[in-house]
């Protein structure tokens, strides 16, 4: 055990690109800072995606500041090229990252904060999490459901369909996760797919570009105190990426909606309907990992931490980037986390001093 903490200014915790795009910001302030991981690679949630998981947004429209992704062999970036971009930009700007680090808790320190991860402790004059929300895959609480016999898997474990060939696989989720998960699954086996609300499918034509210039828009308007009239379409609806298209040929983007309890071999609606199932893919959501924050009682009952930007409201040297809209429009995206590490980094410079 290290007698007396590692000092630093900031110390931003994660390895994915919120944490990345802060560091490059971090880079130019004059203050210290280190990055801490638990990945033993980098690409932060990236690592974990599904094999044919593709961007929805072409590469220039799926950069974070300072070096843009190179172009993809195909229109949409694979996963293994957002990884690919994100570990070479690491190296490329030499960004001090440890690796595995899993901090396990914020605690304050007079006026610092003290990062503890096992054994290993840091005194920072600032915190930035930047723990993004895979690690915490949420599934609602369905009637039944531990009395289920068959299998049962969250979006964040999925990998390929091939283990689901021949069976009866019941996809539960209205985003893009579900569609596309629902796409290719529904190649080899029966799908019943559950929806709370019917889907919203956007225009053929609409991807992430023109989502992120929507989202800009709406910033640009609040900011200015403007009212605005969009076309209905949000980040969570669906984007008609080729394969959720090929699904609709098919005649398989069928959703229903949701069922009243498990049964031991499927759902049963209460109406009297009932439909055997043999496996279930969980296509709900996630939400932000912020146990680390625990200590701090900064924690609401919603999961989330009070902020105004990006900034706890109480505890001031304490900032959060890239879990969602409520850190920042659009900021769980490649292209628009460079806006919120921006006004981040501001911030701290502003509060510690520096360029
Ligand atoms: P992460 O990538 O999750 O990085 C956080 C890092 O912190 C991880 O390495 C994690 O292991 C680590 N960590 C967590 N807790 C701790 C701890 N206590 N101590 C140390 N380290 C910790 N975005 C787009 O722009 N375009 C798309 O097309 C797109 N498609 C998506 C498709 C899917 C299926 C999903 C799930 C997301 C998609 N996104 C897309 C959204 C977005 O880009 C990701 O959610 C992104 O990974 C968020 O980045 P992040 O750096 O905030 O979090």
């Amino acid at each position: 055990m290290s007698a007396s903490p590692s000092a630093v200014d900031v110390l931003v915790i994660g390895g994915g690109q919120s944490a990345l795009a802060t560091a490059w910001c971090l880079k130019r302030s004059g203050l210290s800072f280190l990055l801490l991981d638990e990945q033993a690679t980098p690409g932060g949630a990236w690592l974990h995606g599904w094999d044919s998981l593709r961007l929805f947004s072409p590469a220039t429209w799926s950069s974070i500041p300072g070096w843009p992704m190179p172009a993809s062999a195909g229109t949409y970036p694979t996963r293994a090229e957002v990884i690919d971009y994100l570990s070479r930009y690491e190296a490329r700007y030499q960004l001090p990252v440890l690796r595995p680090v899993h901090v396990d808790a914020v605690e304050r320190d007079g006026d610092h904060l003290r990062v503890r991860a096992g054994e290993r402790q840091w005194r920072a004059r600032a915190v930035v999490s930047a723990t993004g929300t895979w690690s915490h895959p949420y599934i609602p609480d369905y009637p039944g459901r531990s009395e289920f016999a068959g299998m049962q898997l969250h979006s964040a474990h999925y990998v390929a369909p091939t283990p689901f060939a021949g069976q009866r696989v019941m996809i539960v989720g209205g985003g893009n996760s579900g569609a596309q998960i629902l796409a290719e699954v529904s190649q080899v086996a029966e799908t019943l797919w559950i929806t709370p609300e019917p889907p919203l499918f956007l225009a053929d034509e609409v991807d992430g570009r023109v989502l992120f210039e929507r989202a800009t828009e709406r910033w640009k308007a609040q900011q200015e105190g403007r009212r605005i009239e969009q076309p209905v379409g949000g980040l969570g609806d669906i984007v008609m990426v080729e394969p959720v298209r090929e699904a609709r040929s098919r005649g398989v983007l069928v959703s229903e909606r949701p069922f009243a309890r498990f049964t031991e071999h499927g759902v049963e609606w209460a109406d009297g309907r009932h439909a055997e199932v043999d496996a279930v893919i969980w296509c709900t959501g996630f939400r932000p990992a912020l146990d680390h924050l625990q200590p701090l009682g900064v924690v609401e009952a919603d999961g989330k931490v009070a902020v105004e930007g990006t900034r706890a409201l109480r505890q001031p040297n304490l900032w959060l980037v890239g879990y969602g809209e409520w850190t920042g429009a659009a900021s769980a995206t490649l292209i628009g986390v460079t806006r919120t590490a921006r006004s981040t980094v501001s911030e701290i410079v502003a509060a510690l001093g520096g360029h």
